[in-house]
């Protein structure tokens, strides 16, 4: 099976996600960094604090005092590096680009990915999130529940680089900013529901495909 076809079965079985769930490419951003290590239901709360005390916008974060914003994001882990996080990505876009989101995304992807990465705070998973989902640029997300999902259906080995990874699925899928979207949605739906630490290979809609399946099938 390809990864297209991979792919195909998962839609099948989990329907389209649609992600990014955001109202905002800002409110991506700001939850691709809140969500660094910490479980999505915290970041929720968190977004929905800074909706509240109106700092979900370039200007409003810009100028908030970094205490009260650890204490607004205080769901997620690692608060206080991630209120610095925050303040240095919004620093750089107003000395760079004028506070203006539309600026720093119209490059292209390979500029726009090397400038997201030379910010502190913003690692590989990070810049590929705001690349997808807030700059609508096709750039494929790795996540560890990727990685862990292909390392067991045998196409990738446990070591196998994020940006390996990350070309293996762009030289072999169409360069399609939908596909792109929602498959990693659907690779992190299948990681969570079954792909899991210890996997529910009965229930997985792509086991027939899968070495990790077959090698368990051969040790009963
Ligand atoms: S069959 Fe099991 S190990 Fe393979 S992808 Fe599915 S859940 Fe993961």
């Amino acid at each position: 099976m390809n990864l297209i076809e991979i792919y195909q079965r998962l839609v099948e079985h989990f329907g389209r996600q649609g992600w990014w769930p955001a109202e905002t490419e800002f409110e991506v951003i700001v939850g691709a960094i809140l969500t660094q290590a910490s479980s999505w239901k915290n970041v929720e709360v968190a977004i929905k604090n800074l909706k509240a005390e109106n700092l979900l916008s370039p200007e409003a974060l810009l100028k908030a005092n970094e205490e009260k914003l650890q204490r607004v994001i205080r769901s997620v882990g690692y608060y206080n590096a991630k209120a610095r996080k925050l303040k240095t990505f919004i620093e750089f876009l107003y000395e760079n680009y004028d506070g203006d989101l539309e600026k720093l995304f119209d490059q292209n992807i390979e500029k726009l990915r090397s400038e997201l990465l030379s910010i502190w705070g913003i690692g590989q998973e990070t810049a590929d999130s705001i690349i997808l989902y807030a700059a609508n640029k096709p750039s494929f997300v790795i996540d560890a529940y990727t990685a862990r999902i292909m390392s067991r259906l045998g196409l990738a080995r446990e070591d196998t680089s994020y940006y390996d990874l990350k070309k293996l699925f762009e030289l072999q899928l169409p360069e399609d900013l939908e596909l792109y979207k929602e498959f990693h949605a659907l690779l992190v739906e299948l990681g969570k529901n079954y792909c899991k630490t210890k996997p529910l290979c009965d229930k997985c809609p792509i086991r027939d495909t899968c070495e990790e399946w077959k090698d368990s099938l051969k040790k009963k």
